[in-house]
């Protein structure tokens, strides 16, 4: 059972969220980051993020001061995680940069703390193998934004313990999390049925069977989904999609993954998304969606 202590790594998207949701749960989080800036930036959103749970009635005043009063910050991991009971690693998708943080976390976490990480495709087996504690290592992927999605997918290395999974399965519900236990194959499950959905819409768009907006309203109002698979793909990262579809075709060896040639030309364009401005849509600084992007939105 995690009683207390937790530590966050990587303070971006995901990390900031990912402390929020523990330190409003009564856990103490030390959100650790190389970057001072980043970490400053994470304080900054969580509190703007409590600030809209009180001005909606889902927290109080009260709850929100104990929520920032059990959030603390740290640039350096030794330092950062050494009482951690749990540690969830939220820094950059890049396995080497995962791989050589893993080595320090086992290097400098008590030898009983449960190692996490909430990659998005990166294999937990690989990720276990650099430790030496490979049956306390697990994937514990919350989707975004970490505060509203109920979610958690957990994920089971070749080598994770039953009673580690039982307590992260419990540590999600003490969330008000719902947790889904699935094993360590590429994408897991959540990106290898999303993955392909949102290549396949690509793909429509790429061989001029529909427009941007056509294809999102079918998803949309056909399939009740809350967001059009393209303007997912923009909120996810048009560069992160291509990553993930990779690792499904690398992984599964199955032409099926391969990525469509209209998703790369973009990525190698700069046109990422929100984040960079533009993917399928264009929008302004704030993240909100102004118009289909003229470039893709092909009428027939
Ligand atoms: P991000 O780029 O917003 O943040 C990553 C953070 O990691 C940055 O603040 C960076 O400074 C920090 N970092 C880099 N190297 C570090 C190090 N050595 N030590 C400590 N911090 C370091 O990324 P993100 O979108 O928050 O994604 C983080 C993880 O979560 C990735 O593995 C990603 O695949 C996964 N994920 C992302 C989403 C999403 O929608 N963004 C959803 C689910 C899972």
């Amino acid at each position: 059972m995690i009683d207390k202590n937790i530590s966050v790594i990587g303070a971006g998207t995901m990390g900031n969220g990912i402390a929020h949701v523990f330190a409003q749960h009564g856990f103490s989080v030390t959100l650790i980051d190389i970057n001072q800036a980043q970490l400053d930036k994470a304080i900054i959103t969580i509190i703007k993020n409590l600030d809209r749970q009180v001005a909606k009635g889902t927290i109080t005043e009260v709850k929100k001061q104990a929520t920032l009063a059990n959030l603390s910050t740290q640039t350096s991991i030794e330092l950062g995680v050494a009482n951690a009971e749990l540690i969830v690693e939220a820094a950059t998708e890049n396995i080497d940069l995962k791989l050589s943080i893993f080595k320090q976390l086992d290097a400098f976490a008590p030898t009983n703390a449960i190692l996490a990480s909430n990659t998005s495709s990166i294999s937990i087996t690989k990720i276990a193998s650099v430790t030496k504690r490979p049956s306390q290592v697990i994937g514990m992927h919350f989707m975004n934004p970490v505060p509203v999605m109920k979610l958690v997918e957990i994920i089971n290395g070749y080598a994770t313990s039953e009673a580690v999974t039982n307590t992260i399965n419990e540590l999600s519900k003490q969330l008000q999390k719902v947790p889904c236990v699935v094993n360590d194959y590429p994408g897991f499950i959540a990106n290898r049925i999303l993955m392909p959905m949102i290549n396949e819409a690509i793909y429509s768009l790429y061989e001029n069977v529909a427009g941007v907006e056509e294809i999102d309203t079918v998803m949309k109002l056909g399939m009740a989904h809350p967001m059009g698979p393209l303007q997912l793909a923009d909120f996810i990262g048009l560069d992160v999609c291509l990553s993930i579809l990779k690792v499904l075709q690398d992984g599964f060896g199955n032409p099926k993954y391969a990525p469509c040639p209209l998703l790369v030309n973009m990525v190698t364009a700069g046109k990422l998304g929100i984040k960079s401005g533009e993917g399928f849509y264009n929008y302004v600084p704030s993240g909100k969606l102004i118009v289909p992007s003229n470039r893709y939105n092909r009428k027939m």
